[in-house]
């Protein structure tokens, strides 16, 4: 007999494992999904300037290639179109339960019980969580925010029904959503001011439209579009992924990041403000071709006074208050809270949030011991900051089918805690080389230090590590 499979997340790593579920003849399954709709972090994203920063042609599964993108650089209403074509394409639409945000998954000893709010909860042999890292969105805790009087909201949470123009704007945060909502809004707004925190490492983002041309190539020239994927994902992983590991390109992507700061700021005094004092990498780098020169504009002001209070008439510093009809939180995400608020309970009453106290952890970032049966996608250290996530993703989900072989007929799979301590061991000794140690401050890490949100190797080793057979660091419970 099949299992049941809960899959809690209609993003891309849920999808991703619906589809790959459909495609092996399994149908025993249901994706809960909190929302109304699918696409979860591209659902979510809706402000002006929304997409991706990694080519759309990546960025996408390598089972469904799509000819049609429009731009090397996919916007955020593309890539939402894309998950619907997969959804409808592959069948999965249909068994996505919609506004069923799932509170609890406990396992009883036998199966999982899955509780959707204020439902009854329903069992499952298998849990398999895709809730992203990036879905709970970080508001500051600044003096006054309640008593601001005009729209305030946080770019997760754009509100469309507030338009801009002609208005005075403050953006509170300069990472990779304030540089693609900024040049936006700095259009229409009358007057917009940036408070920024730390300068981020800015380099050139090389967008392109896609002409009839090049689609009809990419549809019908054979083994064009995997030639083009793969050559940006080998770009990525041998440029970049070294930046970041003290490898070769580190003076180059610093730069080459000064290079494009030189080229499109030419106000020196802006260009010390936006001028990073830590190494490129540490945070994020931004990958955007627009943001300086809408920082560089006449009706654009960049703080870097830290904020000391919002009023009800705007954000003010310690030097003067900057009055504002809107207030745009791109403040960033509660993004090491894994899978919070879901309660889940493993064997023996274990509470995940109490295990995790010390910084979430799994192996492979996949599954943790105690919890049999349950696995996770887009899970501790498996975040990028160089190559694409659906490439994690897909590894993950390849996993996950690896193992469900091994639970059919009621049986339960479990990584051993030996396997999860040595995966421990080695995520440690690959992350002593990584950019984002001591001195670094980013949303990868926990308050206390713990870097637990990316995965510090090359992404092959990944591919390598997870397409191994799950019977050496797992045991049937
Ligand atoms: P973020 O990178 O966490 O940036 C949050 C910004 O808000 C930072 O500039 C931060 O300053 C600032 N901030 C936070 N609290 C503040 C406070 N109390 N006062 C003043 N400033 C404050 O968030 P994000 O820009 O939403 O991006 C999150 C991640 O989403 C990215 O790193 C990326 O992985 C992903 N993303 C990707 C794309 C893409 O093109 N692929 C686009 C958008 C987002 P500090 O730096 O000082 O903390």
């Amino acid at each position: 007999m099949t299992p049941k499979v809960a899959i809690i997340g209609a993003g891309f790593g849920g999808l991703c494992m619906a589809i790959r579920l459909e495609m092996a003849g399994i149908g025993s399954y249901t994706v809960f999904e909190k929302a109304d709709g699918l696409g979860g972090t591209w659902r979510d994203n809706s402000y002006p300037g929304a997409g991706c920063d990694i080519p759309s042609h990546l960025y996408s599964y390598s089972f469904e290639k799509y000819a049609s993108w429009t731009r090397r650089y996919p916007e955020q209403p593309e890539i939402l179109a894309y998950l619907e074509h997969c959804a409808d394409k592959y069948g999965v639409r249909g068994k996505i339960k919609f506004n069923a945000e799932v509170t609890d998954a406990a396992f009883d000893g036998t199966r999982w019980q899955v509780t959707t709010g204020g439902g009854e909860p329903e069992a499952f042999d298998v849990v398999v969580m895709s809730v992203g890292q990036l879905n709970r969105p970080r508001l500051p805790a600044i003096p006054g925010m309640d008593d601001f009087e005009g729209a305030a909201f946080h770019s997760a949470r754009w509100d469309h029904g507030h338009d801009v123009t002609g208005r005075r704007v403050a953006v509170i945060g300069s990472g990779s959503s304030a540089a693609q909502l900024i040049p936006r809004v700095a259009e229409r707004a009358e007057r917009l001011t940036v408070f920024q925190r730390t300068p981020n490492w800015v380099i050139p983002k090389p967008d392109a439209e896609f002409g009839a041309g090049a689609r009809l190539a990419f549809r019908y020239v054979p083994g064009l579009q995997r030639a083009y994927r793969e050559w940006i994902y080998r770009y990525a992983e041998g440029t970049l992924y070294p930046a970041l590991a003290g490898g070769w390109s580190r003076d180059l992507l610093r730069k080459r990041a000064l290079g494009h700061l030189r080229d499109q700021v030419p106000d020196p005094e802006l260009r010390a403000k936006l001028t990073p004092g830590y190494p490129p990498g540490c945070k994020r780098v931004i990958i955007d071709s627009a943001f300086y020169p809408a920082l560089s504009r006449d009706n654009v002001e960049v703080v870097t006074e830290p904020i000391s209070r919002i009023t009800p008439k705007g954000v003010e510093t310690a030097r003067a208050p900057y009055e504002a009809d809107t207030i745009v939180y791109a403040t960033g995400f509660r993004a090491t809270e894994f899978l919070s608020p879901i309660r889940v309970t493993g064997r023996a009453g274990r509470d995940l949030a109490e295990q995790w106290a010390g910084g979430p952890e799994a192996y492979l970032g996949i599954s943790v011991p105690h919890f049999p049966n349950l696995f996770l996608l887009y899970g501790p250290n498996t975040n990028l900051g160089h190559n694409s996530i659906v490439f994690m993703l897909e590894c993950q989900v390849g996993h996950v089918m690896a193992c469900l072989p091994h639970l059919s007929g009621g049986r339960r799979l479990e990584v051993r805690p030996e396997a999860m301590a040595a995966w421990r061991t080695q995520l440690d000794a690959a992350m002593a080389r990584m950019v984002w140690g001591d001195g670094c401050q980013s949303w990868y890490k926990t308050a206390e230090g713990r870097v637990t949100n990316n995965w510090p190797g090359p992404t092959p080793l990944y591919r390598r590590l997870t397409a191994r057979p799950p019977r050496a660091a797992y045991r049937q419970v």
